[in-house]
């Protein structure tokens, strides 16, 4: 027998690779062109580092006019989850990432070199499994679990490098007869990969982030086909980068000591490796020191959690390409108002080790984000998160729609915005004031320097009498408060009562608190003048009144 027969008995029903190579032709893109694709496998949880590293697939493509498409690894059937591709592709529609290639729906795909989930491509790899095979480059291996771990154990004790490799590797060497005989009674084997590679040999790589790096070669003989027919990751990354035609691939660091294997199967199985750029984990700071984001203890880890929280996507997308390339701030500042797909990202401009992600800067980012939005956009963004999570937010914003338009309206579209919304979940707080309803449950008034009662009182009280016109401009409005200030002993201008703090009760910041909080019952508000124009003559009066009744 020779290796041929022996790939034939393996995989009688395989087709000759050569079939494949002409079903999937080169791609015809402009020079230059990039080919990327976010490859995630559905274990029904998005990482906020796989939507950074998408993020960064989809922009080279589309900065370059190429492609970029999404390939489901779905081999490791244990860590499958249902509804898990679903979760990737809410993931990329939310943020903008739609593909131009690929998985599109749970049961439909778009392009030329599919199919994109890899369980529907077993074939594939089975014939190119099968070429190595009749090649003598591959082979069959009978070892069971248990000899696997009594040889691991072993290597251990002896202090031993650890793997199938080598003179460990103990089913390289048994001869065809062997291998025929042992299928043909029925022992169950896995494929492994016949390494060429010679550990005390260097091989040279240049990574795209982290520059030239020499390892030693890869010697050890992977398993490439598993026991249910599967390919391993590292094979079936090889042939699908491969038959997809992808340019770049750009993944997380936890994949950078897999390079030397991944180099020696392109060249085995005679493809051309593809440009690889691994990306740091994205990290946390805690006690002083730097930890990656972890699933288990970080919320922020979920890309989720965004979702649910009404972080806006564009605010994740911004911090994201901020901490991906240093110039970004520069860019930003000298381009305020464009879009993000407008930045240019550079591979070269990424740092190799982790970038901090913080969440509360990245919440400052989204207070500007935020502040930038039009009464209306607040408003429907704000209702289509409120369907999702929010019922009773539901309810108020569709009651009165024009109502609710007027309050986000508030210091909004001005040259400086109130910017203490970092989140549509922030809504919700932010308003509940306008509202009586609400506004009539809420607990006690909290006033500041102005806290004695009759004070607060007398100050209402002249302020009907006298002062409150719900017709006045706003500068009528200051005015008349500052004149009622004078009236009762404070200063009508803060500075004045800085000159001379031994001849005032106060100053006008102290009256405009009391009617801030009668009205409101906050101390911390947007522009009060406006809240009152939205309330309306009645229920203000009405809130004052309250305050002098009760
Ligand atoms: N399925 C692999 C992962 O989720 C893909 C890595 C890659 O991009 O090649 O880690």
């Amino acid at each position: 027998m020779d290796y041929k027969e022996l790939a034939d008995l393996i995989f009688p029903n395989a087709k000759e690779i050569s079939y494949y190579e002409e079903l999937y032709p080169e791609r015809n893109l402009s020079e230059g062109a990039k080919v990327t694709r976010f490859a995630p496998s559905p274990t029904g949880f998005v990482h906020i580092g796989s939507l950074f590293v998408s993020l960064i697939d989809k922009k080279l493509a589309k900065q370059s006019n190429g492609t970029f498409l999404l390939r489901v690894e779905d081999t490791d059937q244990k860590r499958e989850v249902e509804g898990g591709v679903q979760g990737i592709l809410d993931a990329l529609k939310d943020f903008g990432l739609q593909v131009d290639e690929g998985v599109v729906s749970e049961k439909e795909e778009i392009g030329k070199y599919g199919p994109y989930l890899q369980s529907k491509r077993k074939e594939i790899y089975q014939a190119y499994a099968k070429d190595l095979i009749s090649k003598g480059l591959a082979y069959p291996c009978f070892c069971t679990a248990e000899e696997i771990e009594e040889k691991r154990l072993t290597q251990e004790n002896a202090k031993i490098r650890p793997g199938y490799y080598g003179v460990w590797a103990k089913c390289r060497n048994l001869g065809i007869d062997n291998m025929v005989e042992k299928i043909n009674n029925g022992e169950k084997y896995i494929i492994r990969l016949k390494s060429p590679g010679r550990e005390d040999k260097k091989i040279k790589h240049h990574d795209l982030i982290r520059g030239n790096i020499e390892f030693p070669e890869n010697d050890q003989d992977i398993v490439i086909i598993k026991a249910d027919g599967l390919p391993t990751y590292h094979f079936a990354h090889a042939i699908d980068d491969h038959l997809m035609k992808v340019t770049h691939v750009i993944r997380g660091d936890e994949w950078i000591s897999s390079v030397p294997l991944h180099i020696q199967l392109f060249q085995v199985l005679g493809f051309k490796p593809p440009k690889y750029a691994h990306i740091a984990p994205l990290m946390k700071e805690e006690d002083g020191g730097k930890r990656k984001i972890s699933k288990r203890k970080d919320p922020e880890a979920a890309v989720s959690y965004y979702h649910k929280e009404g972080i806006p996507e564009d605010a994740v997308t911004e911090y994201l390409l901020n901490i991906a390339n240093s110039n970004f701030e520069e860019w930003r500042r000298a381009n305020p108002e464009k879009s993000t797909d407008e930045f240019e990202l550079a591979l070269n401009k990424m740092g190799v080790s982790g970038a901090l992600f913080d969440i509360v800067k990245l919440l400052d980012v989204s207070k500007n984000v935020i502040s930038k939005y039009s009464k209306e956009k607040i408003y429907e963004d704000s209702l289509k998160w409120a369907k999702a999570y929010d019922a009773e937010l539901k309810t108020v914003l569709e009651n009165d729609k024009d109502y609710a338009i007027r309050i986000l309206g508030i210091e909004r579209g001005i040259e400086k915005p109130r910017k203490d919304i970092a989140k549509l979940s922030d809504i919700k707080y932010s308003m509940e004031y306008m509202y009586d309803d609400i506004f009539d449950k809420q607990s006690n008034y909290e006033f500041q320097k102005v806290s004695d009662e009759k004070e607060i009182k007398q100050i209402l009280e002249k302020y009907v009498e006298n002062y409150f016109d719900i017709s006045d401009d706003k500068q009528m409005w200051f005015d008349k408060m500052k004149d009622l200030a004078e009236e009762l002993g404070y200063a009508r201008e803060v500075k004045l009562f800085k000159k001379e703090p031994e001849q005032y009760k106060g100053h006008i910041g102290d009256i405009s608190m009391v009617l801030r909080v009668v009205i409101t019952k906050r101390q911390n508000t947007p522009d009060l003048y406006e809240i009152m124009q939205i309330l309306g003559k009645e229920k203000v009066q009405k809130r004052i009144n309250n305050y002098l009744n009760k």
